[in-house]
């Protein structure tokens, strides 16, 4: 039996959404489909559409951070039925007998397909994915805000349990945006002393409230220079380059500058900065589903959700323009009005 589903597409790099209508074939008998609600924007949405990282099929269905209802599964899925209130982030399939699936690294599947890789995303009336994928949402959560926490959340959850950070560590996150915004709240509640690294200055009272307890200029050499020795993990959520040196140089011994946003330029790094006091530069992408599930838990306890600016998806164009802008606080959420 053949489906259609409705969906905004660009057909080009840096062109614009417009209606389209696919045939999503037969649902895969490990398939659920989400019938999608809210679907946050992130930036790795806009470095698709513009095909920056050279794996963009067109047409382009964006959105990796859909939650909504499951109205379909497949007869070999597992976990979600039908009603289930659940999200779905940037990966929506792995091989589940691989050794890093069967550790509980899904993550690190060979074989994993992301959301909007060669596939359609979510920012569509419907959006499938393998039965693992499908995270449900613990009933306290509000629907319209979860969605950021599908990529942006679990991508800037995922150090602090990856990294084992301490409550008593000292946590640095540069750039507040989708991501940062969310890592400054989970730093916060995990007990460290936060600071956050910031372009824009104008934003200090609000990262105070997020749980920020200072705030510096991203890029102001200076002032990162007086924080020399000080951070246990510096977390880099940024796409552009800054002055890696002095992050560097702001860690603590054993300190760990992680990156996750996708910076496109190397970053430099000398080896007498990480031989001397044992340092680390690490990265990690998303997190695999048990992560998620306790990410979401956390986030429920904490009353932990994102700040969003609300679109509805008919106005996708506008919205990625704002995003774009960078002047979105802090994560742009499209509601579905197909
Ligand atoms: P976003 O909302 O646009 O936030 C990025 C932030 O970076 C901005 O808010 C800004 O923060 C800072 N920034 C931007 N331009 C800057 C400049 N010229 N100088 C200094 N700071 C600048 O983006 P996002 O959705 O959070 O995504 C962030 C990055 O993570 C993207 O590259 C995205 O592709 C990547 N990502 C990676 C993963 C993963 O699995 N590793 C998952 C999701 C996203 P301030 O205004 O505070 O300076
Ligand atoms: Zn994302």
């Amino acid at each position: 039996m053949s489906e259609k589903i409705k969906a905004y597409a660009a057909k080009e790099p840096k062109g614009k959404f417009e209606l389209f209508e696919f045939d999503a074939g037969d649902i895969g008998k490990e398939e659920v489909e989400i019938k999608v609600a809210y679907g946050g924007l992130c930036h790795s949405d806009l470095s698709m559409l513009n095909n920056e990282w050279m794996m963009t099929k067109y047409p382009f269905v964006a959105g990796h951070e859909a939650v909504g209802e499951i109205v379909a599964v497949g007869e070999n899925a597992k976990n979600v039925t039908v009603g289930d209130k659940v999200g779905l982030g940037w990966n929506a399939e792995t091989c589940g007998h691989c050794e890093q699936c069967l550790s509980g690294f899904q993550i690190n599947c060979p074989n994993l397909v992301g959301t909007i890789v060669g596939r359609f995303g979510g920012f569509a009336e419907r959006v499938r994915c393998h039965w693992q994928w499908a995270v449900k949402l613990p009933e306290a959560l509000d629907l319209q805000k979860a969605g950021p926490l599908f990529c942006g959340g679990i991508t800037v959850f995922n150090p602090f349990v990856q990294l084992d950070v301490k409550p008593t560590d000292k946590v640095g996150i540069v750039g507040i945006g989708g991501l940062g915004h969310l890592a400054l709240q989970f730093a916060d509640c995990w007990g460290c002393e936060v600071t956050a690294f910031t372009s824009d200055l104008s934003k200090t009272d609000e990262l105070k409230n997020l749980g920020a307890d200072f705030v510096v200029n991203s890029r102001d050499d200076a002032e990162i220079e007086k924080l020399k020795g000080k951070y246990d993990l510096i977390l880099s959520t940024v796409n552009v380059s800054l002055n890696w040196s002095a992050y560097l140089n702001a860690l603590a011994p054993k300190g760990n500058l992680h990156i996750v946003g996708a910076t496109l330029e190397p970053i430099p790094v000398q080896s007498f900065q990480l031989i001397g006091n044992q340092k680390s530069v690490s990265g990690t992408a998303t997190g695999s589903p048990n992560v998620v599930a306790k990410m979401l838990e956390f986030c429920a306890r904490h009353n932990i959700e994102a700040v969003t600016e609300n679109y509805k998806m008919s106005q996708i164009n506008e919205a990625f323009e704002h995003l774009e802008s960078g002047k979105a606080r802090y994560r742009i959420v499209l509601e579905n009005d197909f």
